[in-house]
């Protein structure tokens, strides 16, 4: 086993103990049954995001989350913290489906590693592929589960190569598994001398661990069947020959990925890999920031929204903003300065999720995420810090790829429906205009998926049933630059003009043409197809 210097060798012991982590994967793989394992062995203290309400809340909830189980399809993203022998865990779940992709992206930027699962009969399929690239922009630290080995699954040599192409990255195994399919007995622990035996009979039963003086111990032969130990004995043998050895310098710059063998259904391999989270984790890391870089080793407190959710409880018309601390030592009613409007903001009332219930959390420290109930004020990509005016970067948004118009079928609902899309338009959830001229809303959104999900929760949240029809426009650019220049401009577009949530303006259209004219026509503006998150 190797022992890490950690990277950070001036935190204190409570921050240096956090691994802040996401999960990765396609859809089916085995995410949400590795997380209840997770939390089955952690012994889940928080949970974040999956709030259960209780009544009437919760029947509108669990319909919410019927319809996730319907399409298989995780829409929310949440944050729970477990503790794991010395280590505390905060596991941030991201959507699993592409068309979620922006809050997932999101996601991770705030996370110091990431664990990405395959599926050992499919291997890496397209959304892991995506979601790895993302990782990738930010050398996020990864860590592969390979699940499912107790069914009929890919030769490991395959599986490891398709890796190391696919994703261009080195893979080093962690464990071994020890026969395919129906003869999958367990794994050889290549980092620990120990032999990891399945017991197929009791799922949620801790593999038996034996420790093994290496391949040649005449105690493998107690425990594996002869054919299958010879098999392991060469495998083992060309896999230390051809793979790089585990180099935990390698892992933490994202160039490396250690694989673990398992079965997460079975409860087999999870342990091993949650040590591996711990030991190659890595501790919290610094955060990119204007106008210089936060480290996670100052005292003084800052943090960053990269999430926001309403109506977690229909009750309370209120929002979440999710907020990862990447400095000092967060406590309950600290005033903090709030740097986009550059007010100061008590934190009286921040939360973490129980798994029933909303509680306060007294205190918090960097790398963990905390919920902060406000009426709109924080907004994703938002920077709190105690004084200081430094702003997180990174934070991604993305150009709204499909439009569409969104009517209320109650006419008289107009108004409710405008409150209704600019809380989701907080939200991060889809980008909102309200044209200049005619009635309606325009809603943008990067993934077709999204419209539905939308038009379900307004009429779910809202009460409020609404129609998406196709709109005359398939593009939006923010406009921006100099006031005179942009009032001609709107005068003269006015057919073509609306404004989004905030009342920045946006210039709509279905023709590229006409984004070209206008760059040429009026040189002093600006038009961009993101808008900045700040
Ligand atoms: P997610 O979509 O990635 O969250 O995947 P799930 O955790 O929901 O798992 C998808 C399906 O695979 C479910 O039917 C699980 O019961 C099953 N599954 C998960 N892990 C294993 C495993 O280790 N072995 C087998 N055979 N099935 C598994």
């Amino acid at each position: 086993m190797h022992d890490l210097t950690p990277n950070r060798p001036a935190l204190p012991p409570e921050i240096a103990r956090r691994r802040t982590f996401a999960i990765i994967s396609h859809p089916d793989a085995g995410k949400t049954t590795l997380t209840e394992k997770f939390l089955l062995y952690g012994g889940a203290i928080q949970m974040a995001g999956q709030v259960r309400a209780k009544g009437e809340a919760r029947r509108t909830r669990s319909d919410f989350m019927q319809m996730e189980k319907d399409r298989g399809i995780s829409v929310s993203a949440s944050a729970m913290s477990f503790d794991f022998k010395t280590f505390r865990f905060n596991l941030v779940d991201t959507p699993g489906h592409s068309d979620f992709s922006e809050d997932t992206y999101r996601t991770l930027t705030a996370v110091d590693a990431a664990v990405m699962v395959i599926d050992g009969a499919k291997g890496v399929e397209s959304q892991t592929q995506k979601l790895f690239e993302v990782c990738r922009l930010r050398d996020l630290p990864i860590l592969t589960f390979c699940n499912k080995m107790d069914r009929e699954s890919r030769d490991t040599f395959d599986i490891i190569d398709e890796i190391q192409e696919n994703l261009a990255i080195d893979v080093t195994p962690a464990s071994w598994p020890i026969g395919v399919g129906r003869d999958f007995m367990g794994c050889y622990d290549l980092l620990r001398d120990r032999l990891e035996l399945m017991d197929r009979a009791d799922r949620n039963k801790v593999a038996e661990s034996i420790e093994i003086n290496g391949l040649d111990d005449p105690k493998l032969v107690e425990h594996v069947p002869a054919h299958l130990l010879a098999q392991l004995k060469e495998e083992v043998e060309m896999a230390r020959e051809l793979l790089p050895a585990l180099d935990p310098q390698s892992v933490l710059e994202g160039h490396m990925t250690p694989i673990w063998f398992g079965s997460a259904i079975n409860s087999f391999g999870v342990k091993e890999l949650m040590d591996g989270i711990g030991t190659y984790g890595p501790e919290p890391q610094p955060q990119k920031a204007s106008p210089r870089e936060i480290l996670p080793e100052e005292t003084k407190v800052s943090g960053f929204v990269f999430k926001v959710q309403a109506n977690m409880d229909p009750k309370h018309r209120d929002r979440v903003a999710f907020v990862r601390l990447a400095s000092g030592h967060f406590k309950r009613g600290m005033k903090l300065l709030h740097v986009r409007s550059k007010k100061p903001m008590a934190i009286s009332n921040p939360v973490l999720f129980l798994a029933s219930d909303r509680e306060l959390a007294e205190e918090a420290w960097v790398g963990d995420i905390i919920g902060i109930p406000n009426h709109g004020q924080l907004r994703i990509g938002d920077t709190l810090t105690e004084g200081e005016s430094l702003r997180v970067t990174g934070i991604p948004s993305f150009a709204p790829e499909l439009l569409q118009t969104v009517r209320a079928a109650d006419p008289m609902k107009a108004k409710h429906l405008e409150k209704a899309l600019m809380q989701f338009a907080e939200e991060g959830a889809a980008k909102v205009f309200k044209p200049s001229i005619g009635s309606g809303f325009i809603v943008g959104v990067v993934g077709a998926l999204q419209f539905e999900v939308l038009a379900s929760r307004i009429e779910m949240e809202y009460g409020l049933p609404v129609r998406f029809e196709p709109s005359q426009f398939t593009s939006a650019r923010w406009v921006s630059g100099d006031k005179q220049a942009i009032d001609k401009f709107v005068n003269s577009n006015k057919q073509h003009i609306a404004h989004d949530h905030d009342g920045d303006i946006v210039y709509l259209t279905r023709l590229q043409w006409d984004i070209d004219r206008i760059e040429r026509d009026y040189p002093e503006l600006k038009l961009t197809a993101t808008k900045e998150m700040m």
